[in-house]
Order: C-alpha cells, then sequence, then structure tokens
C-alpha cells in the first residue's frame, strides 16, 4: 500500500516522530511507499535540504523496507520555484511531486491569495512542469478564526469553513487552466460533499485527482465533541453529510485515493492545541471500514495505492492489504501517545 501524505517531522521535531519511527509503522501497517510532506524543520524548499532529508529517509528506508518519497515545497520565491522543478526532474521518483500550501504554513511556504498563487502557476507552466501539484487547499480571506472558541474545539470546525476550501478549490483549477498547467493538480484531503462535486465537475477541463484522509471518512465535527483537541486538524472535521459524502465517494470511485495526513505531535503540544493527529492507524481503520461495507478488493486496491502509483508515475509492485486491518490498528495506535478515534465507531 501507499500512504501518499504523511508529515514524519524528526530535526527540529524529533520530540513528535522520527523518520524512523514513522517508517517502521508503516511497515507494520503494511505500507511499501510513504510520501513525506516539505513543511519539516527546516523546511524542504532548496536543494541542500532536500538532499539531506532524502538520505534521512534512504537511511530509514534501508532498515524497514519502506520506500521513502518527498515532496518539494514552493514558495513566494519565482527562483526557487524554478529551481524546484527542476530538481524534481533530477530527483523524481525519491522527490515524488511538489507541494503547494494555499494558506499560511511553515516559513515562507505559504502561498496567499490568488495574485500570488497566479505567479507560481504561471512559472510552473512555462516550466512545463508535468508533475503532481498537491494543494492544501484552504482560502484564507474566508477563514473566521474569531469564531474559534478554545474551551470548545468544535469551533475549530466554524472558523475554518468547508467553503473556505471549496473556494480554493475554484481558483486554483481556473489557475491551472487560465495558466495552461502541464501538470496533474491533486487536492489534499477533501473534507466536505461541494469540493468532491467540484472536482469531480473540473476533470472535464484539466487532469486533477483528490486525496481523502480516515478522519474526513469516518469522523464528524460532532466527535470533536467528546474528543476535543485530540481532533484538532486542518481542514477540520465537518458535518455528518459531509462525512458520508466522503466515505461514499472512497467507496464509488469518486475520490482517488486515501491519504492519512499522518501529523504527530507530543501530547504537550496538543494539549496547547496544536493541529494535527497521528493518521497511520487510521488507514487501517478506514481500509476495515471500507470492506466491512462491501468495497470490492480490487477498488481498495486503488484507494491504497494503485491510484496514486498511476497518477505520480511511480512503479510500485502489486498492492498487498492486510488480512485483519483492525487488529492491526488497535496494535499500532499503541505507538503514539493519543488516538483520535473513540474505542468503536
Ligand atoms: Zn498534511
Amino acid at each position: 500500500m501507499i500512504d501518499p501524505h504523511v508529515h514524519l517531522r524528526d530535526w527540529n521535531q524529533k520530540d513528535k516522530e522520527t523518520v524512523i519511527h514513522g517508517l517502521s509503522v508503516a511497515a507494520e501497517a503494511g505500507f511499501t511507499d510513504v510520501f513525506d510532506m516539505p513543511n519539516t524543520s527546516p523546511a524542504c524548499t532548496d536543494r541542500d535540504t532536500i538532499l539531506s532529508r532524502l538520505a534521512l529517509g534512504g537511511d530509514a528506508a534501508e532498515k524497514t523496507g519502506v520506500s521513502y518519497h518527498l515532496y518539494g515545497g514552493i514558495t513566494n520565491d519565482p527562483e526557487q520555484v524554478r529551481e524546484i522543478v527542476s530538481l524534481h526532474s533530477e530527483l523524481f521518483p525519491l522527490l515524488v511531486g511538489l507541494k503547494l500550501f494555499a494558506g499560511h504554513s511553515t516559513g515562507n511556504m505559504g502561498i496567499i491569495g490568488v495574485e500570488n498563487q497566479r505567479k507560481v502557476f504561471r512559472i510552473l507552466a512555462e516550466e512545463h512542469y508535468r508533475g503532481v501539484l498537491a494543494v492544501h487547499a484552504e482560502k484564507e480571506e474566508l477563514m473566521k478564526p474569531g469564531l474559534y472558541d478554545p474551551s470548545d474545539f468544535r469551533t475549530h470546525s466554524l472558523a475554518r469553513p468547508a467553503e473556505a476550501e471549496t473556494e480554493s478549490v475554484r481558483d486554483l483549477v481556473s489557475l491551472a487552466l487560465e495558466t495552461g498547467f502541464e501538470g496533474t493538480l491533486h487536492i489534499c484531503h477533501v473534507s466536505s460533499a461541494a469540493t468532491i462535486e467540484l472536482v469531480e465537475e473540473s476533470r472535464k477541463d484539466l487532469r486533477i485527482t483528490m486525496g481523502a484522509t480516515p478522519h474526513h471518512a469516518l469522523l464528524c465535527q460532532g466527535d470533536a465533541a467528546v474528543r476535543e483537541r485530540y481532533l484538532k486538524m486542518n481542514p477540520p472535521l465537518r458535518s455528518g453529510h459531509d462525512r458520508d459524502a466522503v466515505f461514499s465517494a472512497l467507496m464509488d470511485g469518486t475520490i482517488d485515493w486515501a491519504e492519512s495526513d499522518h501529523a504527530p505531535h507530543t501530547l504537550a503540544d496538543k494539549e496547547k492545541g496544536a493541529s494535527g493527529i497521528p493518521g497511520l492507524p487510521g488507514m487501517l481503520l478506514l481500509l476495515a471500514a471500507m470492506r466491512e461495507k462491501g468495497a470490492s478488493e480490487e477498488r481498495l486496491k486503488a484507494v491504497f495505492g494503485g491510484n496514486a502509483a498511476a497518477a505520480f508515475g511511480i512503479g510500485m509492485q502489486p498492492v498487498e492489504l492486510p488480512s485483519d486491518p483492525h487488529g492491526l490498528y488497535l496494535k499500532l495506535r499503541e505507538g503514539y501517545p493519543f488516538s483520535p478515534y473513540p474505542a468503536s465507531l
């Protein structure tokens, strides 16, 4: 299986997780490949940092048998964007794709506002970038930070409303079309029915894919009333209607693949309100839930590896699915200081 969206921390965030720990968990869960996100500390936006991250990942890959891949981060600096495109063609498939944060992020990786995003798309088109551009889509102008009340973690969902995601995707699709973007636009962790519909509609005009996390497919904002800060992540959990839409779009093939958005924290950071949850075990819970609801083994293989391998253009061995994902989930969640999921779903 492939998990095309993890944050393996390490370096200045070793206390949250190390690459070797993340890859060991991935190996136990049955993953053959993971794709690590570039908002590390320091960030993977330049040649030297990327090479040293790939060395760290390569070392862990050798020890665990899980192939390590990395995304290159895009910044607001036009020269950096050109450099990262050429690094991608040099280092692919280790440098498996590029990541754009269409909102605030670590370092200078937040590409906020349509004007800045247009500049990036223009360069990607000029440089004939044909790989995958994975995007975290949440439009800053539509965020309502005033609605966040730290004493009620459900309000995190109100502060980052679903329309911020949908409208950001609308911007990105029109920028890709306007600039003649030649790659695959991948919308990460879709969380709402409206976004799924918009991406599906856009397929007629461009190469676009979408991924969904286990938590957006299995949980909703009501769960945050009980699990509180352990369910704080971006984009946040949505309504029961949106959760059901994500789950059925994974079942029927509208959503291309599952991605964990694995982003572990220490318990102390979580208590302070950090966003992100350990997601690798959750992939197994999603697999178990989809199988229980009657998804075919063929469909599951596409969702848990086949479709991502095809979209990114990486060769991989046939996808093998664990026979008892739920049992494995229970075992693996013990490797993290907290589990976002209730004891039973
Ligand atoms: Zn992420």
